[in-house]
């Protein structure tokens, strides 16, 4: 499905024009199914990002007094847009990055109902006002766009993770520079040509690529106002650090090491399905995705049974066929990464029920079957680090108790979920839990584009999360006026 013209949109595009300059160093973006390379993406200087941050800002002088009702007009026909074109940016999400056209399809539904709520803006962004707050006084709160916002996303949702950003900051007012992640940029570029064919102004939207250099260059410059991130902890952390020591607004949204508790009374042929979903799903490239698997009391017996033969049965292949379950991963180095934590995991003494590494469908591609730890302790590495893979590891426990306990100890609070058919139990871990997002017998507790998405503690810095209601307070500063008329 991927056109050659595709390869050659592989762009910049500053001030409404796509360019590709010259010199540049990049990379070679490959299909991970095949290994076969799709494109070339260049890498941007400080000076190019420079570009893109002073066109955002020239636009910014005249976006910011745009009537917001006028404002979501692109976002009203880019909507369209992203629908009429919804299974080509789904085929080139699949080629880039792996993921199955079903969980592909699934993602662009989920980028386009954020570009729908953001048309909701005029409403959204409305403020408060209360009359003779004193004698002839009145007051009244309202929301104004702050400037050129940046957007660093991940690899694993290149349609979805840039528009829980900027769809919102621009309907806010503001104008916006994204740099996508360089291992997957043509989706995200797939995306920006749509905005643009919606007319968008000129400079209203801007898009660079590449890694460090160009994320440093946004990080420090004095024109960029807030900035919005999604990625690994290391990286979130630092974009925290680095950007709000500079004066910027910032929400950087980072990993994740997420448990799904499963209680004796759980209906457990469903369990079994959605913990393969939240485990394997996308390869288990998903901030949300189920990694240790906690049984409490009998559970496990019963649930292992079902969950390693159903495992064992799952299609691992190339994304964009037909029944496959599982894709590749990313990147040859994520994949080889991945199966040294199933090594990792032998090696320190948990017990395999399934092992991933065993399964190879493709000689070309970077597939890594799903596995299965059983007995895994807490200072096991496969038990502390983000895998970002197809691997689950059970931890056995006696009672709620001990499972809230092992969930509170972990650093990272991005999602969780528990499955059970005890009310009490359901609303006993959800209220004691310390996550962000949690699932009541629901394995990916991703919240709608209405609703903010993040997580607590260490998969989260900032205050405001992304998406929802949180996003229009992220990408507007509130202003308070009192008035007297004489
Ligand atoms: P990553 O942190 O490697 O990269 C994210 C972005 O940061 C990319 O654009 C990349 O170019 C840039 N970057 C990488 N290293 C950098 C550095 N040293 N300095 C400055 N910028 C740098 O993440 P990834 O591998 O692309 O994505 C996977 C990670 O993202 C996982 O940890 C996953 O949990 C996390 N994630 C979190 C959420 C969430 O909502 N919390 C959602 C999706 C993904």
């Amino acid at each position: 499905m991927i056109a050659d013209t595709t390869v050659s949109l592989v762009s910049f595009y500053i001030n409404g024009a796509w360019e590709r300059p010259e010199g540049r160093t990049g990379a070679t973006v490959t299909n991970p199914a095949t290994g076969a390379a799709l494109a070339e993406v260049p890498f941007a200087e400080a000076e190019d990002v420079d570009r893109a941050v002073r066109a955002a800002h020239q636009a910014f002088l005249s976006w910011r007094d745009v009537p917001v009702v006028d404002r979501v007009q692109p976002l009203y026909r880019y909507k369209t847009l992203l629908e009429k074109h919804a299974y080509e940016l789904a085929a080139t999400l699949t080629s880039e990055n792996g993921k199955t056209a079903d969980d592909a399809r699934m993602e662009v539904r989920r980028a386009i109902q954020m570009v729908e709520v953001a048309c909701g803006m005029p409403s959204l962004m409305m403020g408060d006002s209360l009359n003779d707050v004193a004698h002839g006084i009145d007051c009244k709160t309202i929301r104004q766009p702050i400037g050129v916002c940046a957007g660093i996303t991940p690899f694993n949702f290149p349609a979805m993770v840039p528009m829980w950003m900027y769809p919102f900051a621009i309907a806010c007012g503001n104008t916006f520079v994204l740099k996508p992640s360089e291992r997957v940029p043509l989706t995200p570029t797939f995306a920006v040509r749509l905005l643009h064919d919606a007319g968008l102004p000129a400079g209203v939207i801007n898009l660079v690529h590449g890694g460090k250099t160009s994320v440093d260059a946004l990080l420090h410059h004095p024109l960029v106002k807030a900035v919005s991130f999604v990625g690994s902890t290391p990286v979130a952390k630092y974009i925290y650090n680095t950007a709000a020591v500079e004066g910027k607004r910032v929400q950087a949204l980072g990993g994740a090491k997420n448990h799904l508790i499963v209680m004796p009374d759980a209906d457990m042929p469903k369990t079994v399905e959605a913990i393969i979903s939240s485990a394997f799903g996308a390869a288990g490239e998903r901030c949300l995705a189920g990694s240790i698997l906690v049984p409490v009391g009998d559970a496990a017996g019963p649930l292992l049974e079902l969950l390693v033969a159903r495992t064992k049965a799952m299609k691992v292949g190339d994304g964009a066929k037909d029944g496959v379950e599982m894709g590749p991963l990313v990147t040859s180095d994520h994949c080889q990464r991945v199966a040294g934590y199933v090594d990792k995991g032998v090696a320190e003494g948990a017990v395999p029920l399934v092992d991933g590494r065993q399964s190879k469908p493709n000689g070309n591609g970077h597939f890594l079957g799903a596995s299965i730890f059983d007995h895994v302790t807490a200072d096991m590495t496969i038990a502390r680090e983000e895998i970002f893979g197809p691997v689950l590891s059970v931890m056995r426990v006696k009672t709620l108790d001990d499972a809230i306990d092992l969930v509170n100890r972990s650093p990272y609070g991005n999602a969780t979920a528990i499955f059970t058919s005890s009310g009490r139990a359901a609303r006993e871990y959800s209220s004691r839990c310390e996550v962000g997002m949690v699932g009541v017998n629901i394995g990916v507790a991703a919240p709608m584009a209405f609703f903010p998405f993040a997580g607590w503690k260490q998969s989260f810095f900032g205050d405001l999360h992304a998406h929802g209601k949180d996003a229009v307070s992220f990408y507007t500063e509130q202003k308070v006026i009192m008035s007297r008329w004489w």
